[in-house]
């Protein structure tokens, strides 16, 4: 009777399961592309889903914790085995499966996934009692607490079920091991013998085992059930096969296909198990603002489910509507909860995904971006500062005796220099981000390091723009910027093509970002650089008294310390000073956030309390009289923290730190003589990617050691060599000093968009408005004729023409130059997917709304930003 009974209730519910199992395949598949291949390496894929899983490598801290889990998941893993083997044991007490159930090592297995299973889940639910969910500080606090409980309940019953059949299997029918069966046999002595017994455990293991199959067949939105299945799936299909989080770069997107709701962004919010440890560490969430990565995959994920019809798909605009503007834009994409989530589930890249169609298709964005996007099109900074003030800080360098040499003015080309020092837009236009630029550069010189800049060169990274949404703006930005870079380092071989940087932002940027637009650079933080300076003896610190050994402690960039890993090189640096480090409780990987990224840098803090005061709190707690930091905005962001805590603490860049250790009296030590730190290798220009034997050969020569100053300098003249016969060609080396006077780059991205905008919208209001969230699209329409261009291409001879997009003003034009003379000159077409931007012009009629946005005016106040740079604290006032 047990046994039909089992199999009574076992067929409607295994029939209801593998049903629901083909609504969720094709739930999940409704959701659009993602922009990476999640199925390369196939091999590599299926390894990390075995590590990850039976090594729980992805669980960071709380160990107690992670081994608890590990118990439960392999008591489930293996214990569905012993599960299935019930349904033979409600017909028949005495048996089992075939050999196994003979063999004593199997019992063995049995009692330590049960006894596992017990203990496992008993403190798990000791956890989650403890931590409660009512209260906003438990990372339970916003879970589903029904499905938590009763998964609970059901696994427990599990793991007493296994234990209970097999106590009174062996009361009945004897038997037994004392090493296999070690707890068992003693459970089994105050048994009585009963086959009903044996029958009656092995059914009520069973139906338990239904109840959990028919609740997660019921509810898709009980990812606490779910994830015992979806893990896998989620660990396999990451963004990155070798299991690297899905920090750095934002993926580069197709800008024909900005909407929302990748299958994979479905797949993450169906395996999300509402564990809470991202909520725990997110800094929005810490200072009572509505985001909690937890609750926005949950609501991605009920938002999916409320909008999904089997028949007509998921309706991507209702389900991006589930996510309140407030939550979305408070989030900083200082990447813990990506860092901090056990099946790797991609938050920052669904936040990046939400905003990029609110501000390129829906023209729907907090008032204060308005102003950020419109300098950085218009100026090329974030904060509408001229150009030209880029030059500022070298003249007033060179006044003070310090080279800084201009590549393509000081500089003709790359081959004498070794470093390329991109200064950035805080760097150059803040206070305190021109202080850390000048340390730096005061010690380069200082070292003898070969190093030069781009000065007017540059422009924003793009970063912001990204961050924010405008991912158009951002690709015009980044296509411009690598045209620039690479002409700079024409002659230059990749894994020579060494960028330094002082900003986090640009330091991923370039490194991770640019790739996508065929911008390929070794790009080193400062402090690394100047760590191995520091290292190698270039740069002596003298050492402190005793006296004057006061604590500092450090805080980590999100952007250098848990997207890139950089951790301890700050920290050598900031005890190389002489100082003694005080850690933060919260520090490297646990590390919170300033409140800087995610552009929210530029974006009024106006809900719960400031994250840069939340963060100064816990600096101070240290004791520490000085704040470290080596990013320029956690540096603004802190110095306005501490103001209102505790105004006597200095907040520094671990570079000035430095420049006064290496020179307490102010005066630095007489430079040393320049060379390169390695050995240098060269190209002929108009061959850059392909060796030169002459090249190669000339520097393996000259030096064994880098240190040897003088044989560096000759690697150089050899691979100028090489580069006179180039020299016919390559009218692209004059196009090197082209580049720096490209300071009118810039003004380039002001042409495309700016003038565009307003012919867009017939409105003669429009133009007055705030056109500018139009503006994205609008470039659309300059790019565009570029594109018959393309075709032009094939003449070859576009190779003078390159030189235009360089000297020219015209930056747009520069990218397309490029690609123009090789055939990849078609893709680029592509790369003017501002074409498509062109389709949203339709979201212009959101013109219209122009009006009610004349709050705009409000926008103008925006520019009021560019206080940040002079003020250099406006965030943290
Ligand atoms: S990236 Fe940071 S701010 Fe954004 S949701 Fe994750 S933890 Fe919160
Ligand atoms: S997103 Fe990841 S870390 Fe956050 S609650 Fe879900 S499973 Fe846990």
């Amino acid at each position: 009777m047990f046994g039909w009974v089992a199999i009574a209730a076992s067929v409607p519910v295994w029939l209801y399961f593998f049903y629901r199992l083909t609504a969720l395949f094709r739930f999940i598949r409704s959701g659009g592309p993602t922009q990476l291949n999640r199925t390369d390496r196939p091999l590599a894929r299926l390894g990390r889903v075995l590590i990850e899983v039976f090594g729980h490598t992805h669980f960071k801290g709380r160990p107690l914790v992670n081994a608890a889990h590990w118990l439960v998941m392999v008591g489930f893993l293996f214990g569905a085995i012993v599960w299935f083997e019930a349904y033979i044991q409600t017909f028949a007490p005495d048996k089992g499966w075939p050999w196994l159930s003979d063999w004593p090592v199997y019992h063995f297995i049995e009692e330590v996934l049960a006894i596992g299973t017990v203990l496992g889940i008993c403190f798990l639910i000791g956890v989650r009692l403890k931590l409660g969910h009512t209260e906003r500080g438990s990372r339970f606090y916003n879970s589903q607490v029904f499905p938590a409980r009763l998964v609970e309940a059901i696994v427990l019953l599990e793991g007493l079920g296994m234990l209970a059949v097999k106590a009174s299997a062996i009361a009945t029918y004897g038997g037994g091991s004392p090493w296999a069966d070690f707890l068992t046999m003693r459970v089994a002595g105050v048994m009585q013998a009963s086959p009903s017994m044996v029958q009656f455990f092995a059914l009520v293991k069973l139906l338990t085992g239904l109840v959990f199959i028919a609740c997660i067949a019921r509810y898709f939105q009980w990812g606490v059930m779910w994830h015992r299945f979806m893990a896998f799936f989620n660990i396999f299909f990451q963004r990155n096969a070798d299991g690297e989080k899905a920090l750095g770069a934002v993926p580069t997107p197709d800008l024909e296909d900005l909407e929302p709701g990748s299958w994979k962004m479905l797949l993450d919010a169906s395996s999300c198990t509402e564990c809470g440890r991202c909520q725990d560490l997110c800094p929005a969430w810490n200072t009572e603002k509505p985001l909690s990565p937890k609750k926005l995959m949950m609501d991605l994920r009920q938002g999916a489910l409320d909008n999904y019809n089997p028949h007509e798909g998921l309706n991507v605009l209702a389900m991006a509507g589930t996510i309140d503007d407030d939550v979305l834009w408070a989030c900083t994409n200082c990447g813990a909860c990506v860092d901090q989530c056990p099946v790797d589930i991609e938050h920052i890249d669904h936040v990046a995904d939400l905003r990029r169609f609110k501000v390129l298709a829906e023209s729907d964005f907090p008032s204060e971006l308005t102003g950020l996007f419109k300098n950085m099109e218009t100026k090329g900074n974030p904060w509408g500062r001229n150009a030209s003030e880029r030059r500022a800080w070298i003249d007033e360098a060179r006044a003070d005796g310090i080279e800084v040499p201009i590549i393509g003015e000081d500089a003709e080309d790359f081959s004498d220099l070794e470093y390329l020092f991109w200064v950035g837009c805080a760097g150059t236009y803040d206070d305190k981000g021109r202080a850390t630029t000048r340390a730096v550069v005061d010690m380069l010189h200082t070292a003898g390091v070969k190093f030069g800049v781009l000065a007017t060169g540059e422009t924003c990274t793009g970063d912001p723009a990204r961050r924010a949404g405008n991912e158009f703006l951002f690709q015009v930005m980044a296509e411009q910027n690598v045209a620039t870079l690479n002409d700079a380092f024409a002659g230059v071989p990749k894994g020579q093509r060494k960028i330094i940087t002082t900003c986090p932002h640009c330091f991923n940027t370039i490194r991770n970002e640019y790739p996508d637009f065929d911008g390929h650079f070794d790009v080193l933080h400062h402090t690394q650089l100047l760590n191995r300076l520091v290292r190698e003896k270039l740069l002596v610190p003298v050492p402190r008294s005793p006296e004057d050994r006061k604590p500092v402690t450090y805080h980590d960039p999100c952007f250098l310390g848990r997207h890139n890993k950089v951790f301890d090189p700050p920290r050598e640096l900031v005890e190389a000073t002489g100082a003694s480090l005080a850690e933060m409780d919260h520090n490297r990987d646990e590390a919170f956030c300033c409140g800087a990224g995610g552009a929210r840098m530029f974006i009024e803090e106006k809900l719960g309390k400031r994250i840069n005061e939340f963060r100064s709190e816990q600096a101070v707690a240290t004791g520490a009289e000085q704040i470290a930091t080596g990013c320029p905005f956690c540096n603004v962001m802190l110095t306005g923290g501490v103001k209102s805590i505790a105004p006597e603490t200095q907040v520094s860049d671990v570079a000035l730190m430095l420049r006064s250790a290496i020179a307490p009296s102010g005066d630095l030590p007489a430079p040393r003589e320049k060379a390169f730190l390695d050995t240098p290798r060269r190209l002929p220009v108009e061959d850059s990617d392909v060796p030169s034997p002459e090249a190669t050969a000339a520097q393996s020569a000259p030096t064994s050691s880098p240190q040897a100053p003088t044989a560096a300098p000759s690697a150089p003249s050899a691979a100028s060599a090489p580069q006179a016969p180039a020299a016919p060609t390559p009218p692209a080396a004059p196009s090197a000093p082209a580049a720096p006077t490209a300071p009118q780059a810039p003004s380039a991205p002001t042409v495309p968009t700016a003038p565009a905008v307003p012919s867009t919208p017939s409105a003669p209001a429009a133009p007055s408005t705030p056109q500018v969230p139009a503006a994205p699209t609008a470039p659309a329409a300059p790019t565009a004729p570029s594109a018959p261009q393309a075709p032009a291409a094939p003449s070859a001879p576009a190779a003078p023409s390159t030189p235009k997009p360089l000297t020219a003003p015209s930056a747009p034009a520069a990218p397309k130059a490029p690609a123009a003379p090789s055939a990849p000159a078609a893709p680029k077409a592509p790369a003017a997917p501002s074409a498509p931007a062109a389709p949203k012009a339709p979201a212009a009629p959101s013109a219209p709304q122009a009006p009610s946005v004349p709050d705009a005016p409000a926008a103008p106040s925006a520019p009021a930003a560019p206080k940040a740079p002079g003020a250099s604290a406006s965030k943290g006032d």
